[in-house]
């Protein structure tokens, strides 16, 4: 893994977060989930939440207006390397990250079947406080925070069945952006977190 400057992409469950995080944390790298920052924002009822709320309600994606200029706002804070789960999701969104750059980040795509993607959203629990996606069998409390164990609301059914449409339409063109200028690297994102894992570090 030579970039320091990374983007995770990949379909709701395909496990961006659970794998962005363990890699940002053995490559120290600065970490930005964007959908932990508008649940998080949602919950604190911020003005960010407030403009956030109906799109995340209906399981589409949060216009490029307002996800741009905020998270070009934290890349732009950073001193050393980064990763980003889950922005870009669009192609005008992966074009103004690279207009900021000079060295242009890597993209890691993960890949996992639809049906596989709704057996996981169907149990998938996360921690209220720092969003972590919970293992299997973890009880109802974080083991890392102590934060209470939910289910997401955009997972419900009709909620998830839209983001899974708003990735075909939106993300998988960002993919051929990266893919195109040869800085995309497909991940099979099917077995345990640590099969992914090992693929993940190549
Ligand atoms: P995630 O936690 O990555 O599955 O994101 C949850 C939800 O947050 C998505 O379904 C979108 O509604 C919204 N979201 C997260 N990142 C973005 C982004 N880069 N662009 C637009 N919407 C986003």
């Amino acid at each position: 893994m030579s970039s320091r400057h990374l983007v995770f992409l990949g379909p709701p469950a395909s496990g961006k977060g659970t794998q962005g995080r363990r890699l940002a944390k053995d490559l120290n790298l600065a970490y930005l989930s964007t959908g932990a920052l508008l649940r998080r924002a949602l919950r604190d009822g911020t003005e960010l939440g407030r403009k956030a709320r109906p799109f995340l309600e209906r399981g589409e994606y949060v216009p490029d207006e307002i996800m741009v200029p905020m998270v070009l706002e934290w890349v732009g804070e950073q001193s050393d390397g980064w990763l980003l789960d889950g922005f870009p999701r669009t192609v005008p969104q992966a074009e103004a990250l690279d207009s900021l750059l000079e060295v242009k980040p890597a993209a890691i795509i993960l890949h996992v079947p639809d049906d596989e993607l709704r057996r996981r959203v169907a149990c998938r629990l996360e921690c209220v406080e720092c969003h972590r996606v919970a293992r299997e069998g973890e009880g109802a409390q974080c083991p890392e925070c102590q934060g209470d164990l939910e289910p997401r609301a955009d997972d419900a059914s009709a909620s998830f069945e839209n983001r899974l449409a708003e990735y075909r339409r939106l993300v998988i063109p960002a993919v051929s952006y990266y893919c195109d200028h040869q800085r995309a690297r497909i991940v099979n994102g099917m077995g345990s977190p640590d099969e992914v894992y090992a693929r993940v570090k190549g």
